[in-house]
């Protein structure tokens, strides 16, 4: 198998073979072809106080743009932060069907393609940089797709470099060094001068054995209880590769854009709660209001005050409960798995329309939380004062849930979407029970009266403007 690819003019040779291109970068939504660019930045290259990071830019105001500061013992250079940006990319997309990496380091691109291949064959002796440089082998050797790795001209004005060199100085002047995963490069040592003996496909069994049986990295831990809690619902032991894609393809518009995002950051416990604080500000790292040792994503979404969690599963149950249907226990792990979570009836037979009801419902409610704490913590201060309050979490739960009933009613216009369209009877069927009898568009009284809106708009996170009323 070819995994890794670049433009044959600037590398004749691939770590693993390199005779072919790989495709023309798609958009990063189709079939799971991913696109980053990545840079590394270096203050005082070379010297022990250096500041070193790496940036990883998926695009404009994407949720997984990535600033990494690097440190000790790791060698504090322009290099390693190059390098620890394109380990990272690929770590982030283990299972995406390609990766398309654009990178201004001349460096790393040779250093995979024509020095690896060298390596592979004699060894690691005498090589720079060698825990990082066989982290990058062996995540490559046990990548899923195919790895394109593209130079480009750094500070050149290209877009999407200038964006990754900013994450990447971002990354450098954070506090403190993020722990980085290199447990992928332990594998290849332990094949050693094996390594030159083995054909590819035995290399890449054996690291394969390795990577599961080895250290687990935080994204390996979440995604083993994520599946676990999958098999808990359905009985299916589905693959790591399946949860990805379940977040990734977003069938008929039932996850949104923004919730795959947000499971896609927490399947990678990726997002700036929680344990992130521990070593740069411990007052983050709690929640004071609930006197919770630490704010990680499962309090805030099942048990924090200050999120509206309780608020918003209340409603959430009460409006599936207009189904017969039992609502099921809420975790985090169900929530990053919603994607592949089903409904069945007592006969075991999958119902398509509640399933995906219960998708909605679940992945739209988690998101309401998600923003109210955000809201909270940064746009109100953290004052315990300006909590949301119940009436203004409920009418933006109604006002959420209202608007998706009117999208999928937008979704079945043929003109607009074509093949893609939604039947007009599965939009019923996903809110059977929850719309008034006689107007399938508009949903029952009890569930979006009661109260005065408050004019939210839907989006927690917009903020008013300071001194006026509501
Ligand atoms: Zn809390």
């Amino acid at each position: 198998m070819v995994r890794i690819f670049t433009d044959p003019d600037e590398a004749p040779n691939g770590i693993l073979n390199l005779e072919r291109f790989g495709p023309k970068p798609q958009t990063a939504s189709e079939g799971g072809v991913v696109e980053v660019y990545t840079d590394g930045s270096c203050h005082g290259n070379g010297s022990t106080d250096a500041k070193c990071g790496s940036g990883i830019w998926y695009g404009e105001g994407d949720e997984r743009n990535t600033s990494t500061r690097v440190g000790p013992p790791l060698p504090l250079t322009n290099n390693t932060g190059e390098l620890i940006a394109i380990l990272e990319s690929i770590q982030q997309n283990e299972s995406a069907q390609s990766i398309n990496i654009a990178s201004d380091s001349q460096y790393a691109i040779e250093t995979l393609t024509k020095l690896s291949q060298t390596w592979l064959s004699k060894g690691l002796a005498g090589v720079k940089n060698p825990e990082i440089v066989s982290a990058l082998m062996g995540e490559i050797m046990a990548a899923n797709g195919r790895i394109n790795l593209r130079k480009v001209k750094g500070h050149s004005g290209d877009h999407g470099n200038d964006a990754a060199d900013i994450l990447a100085n971002a990354g450098a002047n954070k506090p403190e060094p993020d722990s980085i995963d290199l447990t992928m490069g332990k594998a290849i040592s332990a094949l050693g001068a094996k390594i030159n003996t083995l054909s590819q496909a035995q290399a890449y069994r054996l690291i394969m054995r390795h990577k599961t049986v080895g250290e687990r990295t935080r994204t390996a831990r979440m995604m083993i209880r994520t599946r676990a809690a999958v098999e808990a619902s359905t009985d299916t032991d589905f693959p790591a590769e399946a949860i990805w894609s379940s977040l990734r393809q977003r069938k008929k518009g039932t996850l949104s854009q923004k919730f795959s995002v947000f499971a896609w950051k927490g399947l990678h416990e990726g997002h700036k709660a929680g344990l992130y604080w521990k070593h740069i500000n411990p007052d983050r790292l709690i929640c004071q209001p609930c006197n919770a040792p630490v704010e990680d994503l499962s309090h805030i979404l099942t048990e924090c005050r200050m999120s509206g969690q309780e608020t918003i599963w209340a409603l959430a149950q009460k409006a599936w409960e207009l189904t017969g249907l039992p609502w099921p226990e809420i975790s985090l792990e169900m929530i990053l798995g919603i994607g592949k979570i089903v409904v069945k009836d007592d006969k075991g037979k999958v119902l398509d329309g509640r399933t995906r009801l219960l998708r909605i419902m679940i992945s739209e409610s988690a998101y309401l939380a998600w923003l109210d704490r955000c809201e909270w913590r940064i746009g109100r201060e953290q004052n315990t004062l300006r909590a949301h309050t119940k009436k203004e979490i409920t009418a933006q739960w109604r006002s959420i849930i209202s608007r998706r009933l009117r999208i999928d009613w937008a979704l079945t216009n043929k003109v607009a979407f074509g093949k893609k369209a939604l039947r007009p009877a599965e939009v019923k069927r996903t809110w059977k029970g929850l719309t008034m009898a006689n107007n399938f568009k508009a949903l029952r009284e009890d569930i979006t009266v009661q109260g005065v809106l408050v004019g939210t708009g839907g989006t927690a996170c917009q903020r008013r403007p300071p001194g006026r009323n509501r």
